[in-house]
């Protein structure tokens, strides 16, 4: 489960219950360990995590959290009772935490009922989130950082989340990507505290603002490593772009609603796996609102979409 990626930089595939494993790595450096992410919070986590640090015999310098979701953040507060580690934050992040999980859970299903004919699915994730958690430091956009002894560059890349940082090292065109690129899948794009204006639009800014960086090899949030950035980037918009083509083209008259489209583009073969795609569908949706090539219109219970 541990890869050694370069010379001081460590993969540990960390389990995650509902979806991909979760990446976390492991950063040697003269004062000691940098982790990023350390992953989902349950009995085995905290066991893989203890043995993991044994073997290393050294301390934790501190753990960097690459955005909120409780895949990456859930065990932080674990790290600070276990190993005393001081837990990094973005200000994006700590703002995400002052907001209150619960509350941004709440809205995001006021969302959901406003515009799906099903009820909420109550996702069984939600239950990782940290609770009273406090990061020990905080980090922002553009800030350099060391991770390991390296000197990296804070890069705020929201969209997938409206916290998520990438961290780049242009002397090894390294870059810590998270769940910004992903090689196998497309990363969700989604709301998520219920108050992102159109994360679909700044998954895209996000996107560009990556491509302008030379990067050799990028450590991603969850799948394998990524050798050929550029084009992976390049797939991942034009993926985005057919996408909303095809819905486009599926709006007609009588109007649509989320989970009409969602029929139409997915083959879904259960409901739990239905909240994904629900919620990446309505992000596009109301981002075609937003660009006014589509309108929203509450009929009955819920919104269906039109032509404009
Ligand atoms: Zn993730």
């Amino acid at each position: 489960m541990l890869e050694q990626i370069t010379n001081e930089i460590f993969l540990l595939k960390v389990p995650y219950p509902y979806g991909m494993s979760v990446n976390s790595y492991i950063i040697r450096g003269k004062r000691g360990l940098t982790i990023i992410d350390p992953g989902f919070d349950r009995v085995e986590t905290r066991n893989l995590w203890k043995k993991t640090m044994m073997e290393f015999g050294e301390k934790i310098e501190r753990v960097i959290i690459t955005h909120t979701h409780p895949d990456h953040i859930g065990l932080a507060p674990w790290f600070q009772d276990t190993f005393f580690a001081p837990i990094y934050v973005s200000q994006h992040s700590k703002s995400e935490i002052d907001r209150g999980y619960r509350r941004s859970l709440e809205k995001l299903k006021r969302l959901w009922e406003e515009y799906v004919p099903i009820s909420w699915p109550n996702p069984k994730w939600a239950e990782g989130f940290p609770e009273n958690f406090q990061p020990d430091g905080l980090f922002s956009e553009k800030r350099l950082l060391y991770i390991g002894d390296r000197e990296y560059m804070a890069i705020w890349t929201p969209g997938h989340a409206s916290d998520q940082f990438c961290f780049y090292n242009p002397d090894e065109e390294i870059m810590f990507v998270s769940d910004h690129v992903i090689q196998e899948t497309s990363p969700i794009v989604s709301y998520w505290n219920g108050e992102e204006e159109d994360p679909l639009a700044d998954y895209m800014d996000s996107l560009e603002k990556i491509s302008q960086f030379r990067v050799n090899l990028a450590l991603p949030g969850h799948g394998s490593i990524i050798m050929r950035f550029s084009e992976r980037v390049e797939e991942i918009k034009k993926r985005h772009d057919l996408r909303l083509e095809q819905i486009l083209k599926l709006i007609d008259a009588e109007g649509k609603t989320v989970l009409d489209i969602v029929d139409e583009i997915y083959d879904i073969k259960n409901m739990r796996s239905l909240f994904s795609p629900i919620l990446a569908t309505l992000t596009r949706l109301l981002h075609l609102e937003k660009l006014g090539l589509i309108r929203g219109e509450t009929i009955g219970k819920n919104k269906r979409f039109f032509p404009q």
